[in-house]
């Protein structure tokens, strides 16, 4: 990461394979931008009508301009998940060509629907190079550079999935060392899988400057390196992804790394917002100035309101969708994520990249789940400034918000509010300290004092189950659930 706009145009200039990148589009202008997008939406709509059978109806009639620009798609459908997720061979397109490069290279899967289904999103050769490309285009932004030590604390996932492969894959087109940890749940017929403290030998051995992973198992690796006084003297960058990272988990993570040895203002916490439909990540050019679209040729990103179907102006929040622009296996049109953001199409002030650039909402973090919001009490509650709240108190190791009854045998009784915190040692002013921390701070967040239970940090978060910490349960009776 680097700050203020020249010191990222010299730092562009000093790394060949970034210097080599000259059609890289986030330096063109707003206004290049919003016409480049223009023209290659009109190419990729061409394509669907011709090639996508779950598009070709829709569009077969609706009149294409010579010109082009977002603003067009306002009047087509949104695609939502559970359209994709039912039909995934639907939105593949069928190319009639003899160009290797349009064949299927291979899948990933989405993971975390509704559905529980996993759904196979499909690339083709160009499809690989141009994520490649992004892939690259990333790592510029986040300011790595050829010589940085990667270690990847991804897990080993079960089927083909973005993050463990996108790391890997980042270091590779950026020709920079890498090593996988292997971590993950364990699988006894083939023991391949390596333990957290075998990953923080790999950092020391390697002299890593450069660790990957999901935000709450960095913290879990981290803590664990204290105890056993691991040498991460090197780190500059850690990529801590798949959740939100507020700020306060970012200092504390900088803190504890300090106390290994790395230098304390030299490192860069990188919190992305990814998915798999986009097979990489939005990306800090510096810590919560936003999250830039790496590649603004290969999506366009609304913000839109689901029941207008317009966009929103910049910097208001909505539902967040995404169309692909230059796809040739799986394609999605005006996809709704099931997230909500803010987002603003200015130049950034900061590295003078121009395209999306996702928004700090809550005070640090970049998206809110639409489907995460409940009724509580009877009144919408969503959980993102809650944790928020909670990732805000560095003394609390693990934690856990559940909704439940205040009769848990009586679906009808009161709702009730409850923050499972690991259990401190034996000090029985910190407990009462951090018991009045949690119930201040969630109180703030959202007028509701939880009950505060304590719990084994086991019981939480166990990192040979899971590699991420489950923060938010509804554990109430099921008619009581959801938005209505
Ligand atoms: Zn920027």
């Amino acid at each position: 990461m680097h700050s203020g706009k020249d010191a990222v145009r010299s730092f562009v200039e000093s790394v060949d394979v970034y210097r080599d990148d000259t059609a890289d589009p986030t330096f063109l202008s707003a206004d290049e931008v919003d016409t480049l997008q223009g023209r290659l939406l009109r190419d990729q709509i061409v394509r669907l009508r011709e090639s996508s059978p779950y598009y070709s109806a829709t569009l077969l009639d609706i009149d294409l301009p010579d010109q082009m620009s977002r603003h067009w798609l306002e009047q087509l459908p949104f695609t939502r998940k559970d359209d994709y997720q039912a039909a995934p061979e639907r939105f593949r397109l069928h190319l009639e060509s003899s160009n290797p490069y349009d064949r299927t290279w291979g899948l990933v899967h989405t993971t975390g629907t509704t559905t529980g289904e996993p759904t196979p999103f499909y690339d083709t050769g160009h499809d690989m190079l141009a994520y490649w490309q992004m892939l690259l285009r990333t790592c510029k932004i986040a300011g790595m550079t050829p010589d940085d030590v990667s270690v990847s604390v991804m897990p080993v996932p079960a089927m083909s999935h973005n993050a463990f492969i996108s790391s890997r894959d980042a270091c590779s087109v950026l020709n920079s060392p890498y090593i996988a940890a292997f971590v993950g749940t364990p699988q006894p017929e083939f023991p391949i899988h390596r333990r957290t403290d075998y990953a923080l030998r790999l950092i020391e051995r390697n002299q890593a400057t450069v660790i990957w992973g999901i935000a709450s198992y960095v913290r879990h690796l981290v803590m664990r390196g204290q105890e056993l006084g691991t040498d991460m003297s090197s780190i500059r960058l850690v990529w801590a992804l798949g959740e939100a990272c507020p700020v306060p988990m970012r200092e504390d993570l900088r803190e504890r790394l300090a106390s290994l040895g790395a230098a304390h203002d030299a490192i860069r916490i990188n919190n992305g917002l990814g998915f798999t439909e986009m097979r990489g990540t939005f990306v800090e050019c510096l810590e919560l100035n936003g999250c830039h679209n790496p590649s603004p040729d290969l999506f366009i990103w609304e913000v839109v309101d689901e029941d207008s179907g317009r966009q929103v102006p910049d910097g208001s929040t909505g539902s967040l969708a995404l169309t692909h622009l230059n796809r040739r296996g799986t394609a999605l049109v005006r996809y709704l994520t099931g997230d909500t953001v803010a987002m603003t199409r200015e130049s950034c002030v900061n590295c003078g990249r121009s395209g999306e650039r996702i928004l700090p909402q809550h005070e640090s973090i970049y998206a809110a789940r639409v489907s995460d919001w409940v009724k509580f009490k009877g009144v919408l509650l969503h959980p993102a400034p809650i944790l928020a709240a909670l990732a805000a108190l560095t003394a609390l190791t693990q934690y856990q918000v559940i909704l439940s009854k205040s009769d848990t045998s009586d679906p009808y009784s009161m709702d009730r509010l409850v923050v499972r915190v690991a259990e401190s040692t034996g000090d029985d002013d910190l407990r009462g300290r951090l018991q009045a921390d949690v119930r201040q701070a969630v109180h703030a967040a959202c007028e509701i004092r939880p009950d505060v239970e304590w719990v084994p940090a086991s019981a939480i978060y166990d990192p040979d189950v899971s590699i991420k910490a489950r923060r938010f349960l509804d554990e109430r009776p099921h008619q009581e659930h959801g938005v209505t």
